[in-house]
């Protein structure tokens, strides 16, 4: 895998992944900014998707048909919904799923997206490399639920986390591992945390605080990652 698609949802994602990559070269395509960056013997085209899943999926879909990428690689912050994830932890994901994807009057399972089904699988060669990985943070490795709701509510939190096992909430990886799927592209999300849905605190305060340093610690997850990626 030489040329790797890296997507960032925020400004701030996109501002800590270009302090350490060096920039070669600079295009647009319709409103999107791309940088091509090299690192060692690897392409990489880094671009700021926006917030949410229409948003994330779009930009993939660009990264695959129009700059022929081997493989997609998400980063960025995201919700804890777990008690044993916390802020500063990492996780790399296992699967993805939109939690918010809703078909039950069908019968079928919430989640369930026709001809996706419920989870869709991370690359198991990028996963298996991830896990070697040893930063600063604690990393665990697992489900990553996305949907294009910002969760603030505890009680939200917990029915993603018992639902569907998910360890952190997030509004981009699974519609980018649904495209990547679909056009049989290998795909990667790793997330580091920025907040946790709590009833005590205003979530939103507790984001703002931790995104910007965070995203650091997402990008140097995804150098060592670089650094393996044969
Ligand atoms: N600051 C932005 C909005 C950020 S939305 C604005 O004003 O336009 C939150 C972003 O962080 C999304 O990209 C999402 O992937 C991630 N994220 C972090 N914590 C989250 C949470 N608790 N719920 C959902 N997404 C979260």
């Amino acid at each position: 895998m030489n040329r790797i698609g890296l997507i960032v949802a925020m400004k701030e994602e996109l501002n800590a992944a270009l302090k350490e990559f060096e920039v070669i070269n600079e295009f647009k395509i319709f409103d999107l900014d791309f940088y091509e960056c090299k690192y060692k013997d690897k392409t990489c085209i880094l671009v700021q998707c926006g917030v949410g899943k229409v948003n994330a999926a779009r930009c993939a879909q660009i990264l695959i048909d129009k700059l022929e990428m081997d493989c997609i690689i998400n980063i960025g912050v995201a919700g804890s919904v777990s008690k044993y994830v916390n802020i500063y932890d990492v996780v790399v994901g296992e699967k993805l799923v939109q939690h918010d994807f809703d078909l039950k009057i069908f019968d079928h399972k919430r989640g369930h997206i026709p001809n996706v089904g419920v989870y869709m699988d991370c690359d198991p060669y990028l996963v298996k490399l991830a896990k070697d990985i040893k930063i600063d943070s604690k990393v665990h490795l697992g489900t990553i639920a996305s949907g294009d709701i910002f969760v603030t509510e505890l009680a939200m939190g917990e029915k993603i986390n018992n639902k569907f096992n998910a360890l952190c909430v997030e509004m981009e990886g699974a519609a980018i591992a649904q495209t990547c799927y679909l056009s049989n592209i290998p795909f990667l999300v790793i997330r580091s945390i920025s907040d946790s849905p709590n009833k005590e605190a205003n979530n939103h305060i507790n984001f703002d605080d931790f995104v910007e340093e965070r995203s650091k610690v997402s990008v140097q997850f995804l150098k060592q990652l670089l650094n393996k990626i044969k």
